[in-house]
């Protein structure tokens, strides 16, 4: 894959970039393990004023460093600055609490003291999805990095300016050198990366098929591998909920990112007594967006990543409605240059369709009409992702039941999945292993050591 800039508002190549060769490669992975040596020794203090360091340029650059996302990736400009300021949080709040996070834990047996004590691992590699270019990759670099491992990123191909302003913030934040730096690879060339010794780990966030190989590789090299993949999470909207919260909310679930996340609801489950109310003003909601130039404040729906990602999408619709679904509005592509795409809403999505399994990484609402929740969370299950879930009811012992029975890595009630750097994130079933953010994250690639002393 070229590694380059295309805008998909134009589908216009704006930049393209050598591929890091592999001696550049090896010298990357040299400085990064020299970084952690350096890294290991600092205190919490300097690594946290680093850190903060961080956050300061990605608030104060918010909008130079939105417009880059936006270019390479279609996201609108502000979702893009609100995604640099949500980076500067997760670099806040590891620099405030990693001291604590990975404090000795005292625990008693027969020595005179006994203890876990959490160390750092080394060089990590981070294989990164375009569709959140910063944030995807500041969730696991600022816990590593306050952990005293280095991280080494190979972002997706598509987003090469992303990737280099993310290392030219560690670099200006002063981290030793190397302690974060961008390779300019294809996913080819992941192999003999994480084949290195000098690699401790891996983290991927991405596609199944790209998660399925980094992991196997990892398996024979013996190194620990946190993977977040796709996800098709449920919305369930009960009698008792607030309709119109739930309808805003579930509008901006299923339409944020122009429909491309991986924690996106893309299945709604409605009971059947208010399943034609809800469906109406999802219409209305729906037919409300403003699709247009991302770099425009007033835009809500900008392009989708790519022409793949486009044609990907438009078949999944087009198969779902030969097999019998049926379209309620939009979910087709608009002609003209750029990969828009009209986000929409198909209903009545057969069993044997495989729309009623698979992932749309796009503005597609898939609904469902149930009779109870009970079938509500068997249809949810039946899903081989497991990533999040957003349940809607007032009713104390519905929340409790969706809260244990809904097979995902998070259960919302009454409002939608997100990140949040205090909580812990990630999935089950085909959607990954592992977790990040919260104590969870940095405590992912360390050494939990025992300490015994007689
Ligand atoms: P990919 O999994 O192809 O890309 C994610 C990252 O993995 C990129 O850096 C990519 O590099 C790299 N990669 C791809 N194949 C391999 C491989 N065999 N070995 C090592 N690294 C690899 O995702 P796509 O962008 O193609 O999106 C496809 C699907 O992935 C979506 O439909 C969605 O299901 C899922 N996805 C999930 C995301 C999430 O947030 N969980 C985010 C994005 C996608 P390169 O770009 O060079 O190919």
């Amino acid at each position: 894959m070229t590694i380059k800039t295309q805008n998909p508002a134009t589908g216009k190549v704006v930049k393209t970039f050598e591929a890091h060769t592999d001696a550049q490669v090896d010298e990357a992975i040299k400085a990064s393990l020299a970084a952690h040596k350096v890294l290991r020794d600092w205190s919490f203090e300097k690594r946290a004023k680093a850190m903060n360091k961080a956050a300061d340029i990605l608030e104060d650059e918010a909008e130079r460093l939105g417009e880059i996302m936006t270019l390479e990736m279609g996201k609108t400009l502000k979702g893009a600055k609100a995604e640099a300021k949500k980076c500067a949080w997760v670099c806040r709040h590891y620099a405030d609490t990693a001291e604590d996070y990975l404090a000795d834990e005292m625990i008693e047996s027969g020595a005179s003291k006994s203890y876990r004590k959490y160390l750092p691992l080394g060089p990590v590699l981070a294989v990164m999805p375009w569709n959140y270019p910063f944030w995807q990759v500041m969730r696991f670099a600022a816990p590593a990095l306050m952990a005293g491992n280095t991280g080494l990123l190979k972002h997706a191909s598509n987003v090469p300016q992303c990737a280099l302003a993310i290392e030219d913030i560690f670099k200006r934040a002063e981290f030793p050198d190397g302690a974060f730096s961008a390779l300019l690879i294809g996913g080819s060339k992941v192999e003999r990366v994480l084949r290195d010794d000098r690699v401790r780990a891996a983290t991927l966030t991405g596609s199944e098929p790209a998660g399925a190989s980094v992991a196997s590789i990892c398996g024979e090299e013996i190194k620990p591998t946190v993977l977040e993949l796709g996800g098709s999470d449920p919305f369930i909207i009960m009698p008792s909920a607030d309709l119109e919260e739930a309808v805003k909310v579930g509008t901006t679930a299923r339409t944020q990112n122009n429909g491309q996340s991986c924690i996106a609801a893309k299945r709604f489950f409605v009971h059947a007594d208010i399943y034609d109310d809800v469906k109406s003003r999802f219409v209305e909601a729906f037919e409300a967006l403003n699709i247009g130039d991302p770099m425009k404040e007033d835009t809500d729906i900008g392009p989708l990543v790519n022409k793949d990602g486009r044609d990907t999408i438009a078949k999944q619709v087009e198969n779902a409605i030969k097999d019998g679904a049926k379209r309620v509005t939009g979910a087709e592509a608009i002609d003209g240059d750029g990969y828009y795409f009209k986000p929409g809403i198909i209903e009545d999505i057969p069993e044997s369709s495989d729309a009623y399994h698979e992932e749309i990484f796009g503005p597609v609402m898939l609904l469902f009409k149930v009779k109870s929740l009970d079938e509500a969370i068997s249809i949810a299950n039946e899903s081989p992702f497991g990533l999040g879930s957003s349940v809607w009811t007032t009713d104390k012992a519905e929340q409790e039941k969706a809260i244990t029975r809904i097979e995902a890595g998070a259960t919302f009630i009454n409002s939608m999945t997100a990140s949040d750097p205090r909580l812990p994130f990630g999935g089950i079933k085909r959607s990954g292993y592992g977790r990040e953010l919260a104590a969870e994250g940095i405590r992912a690639f360390c050494n939990v050591k025992t300490v015994s002393i007689a």
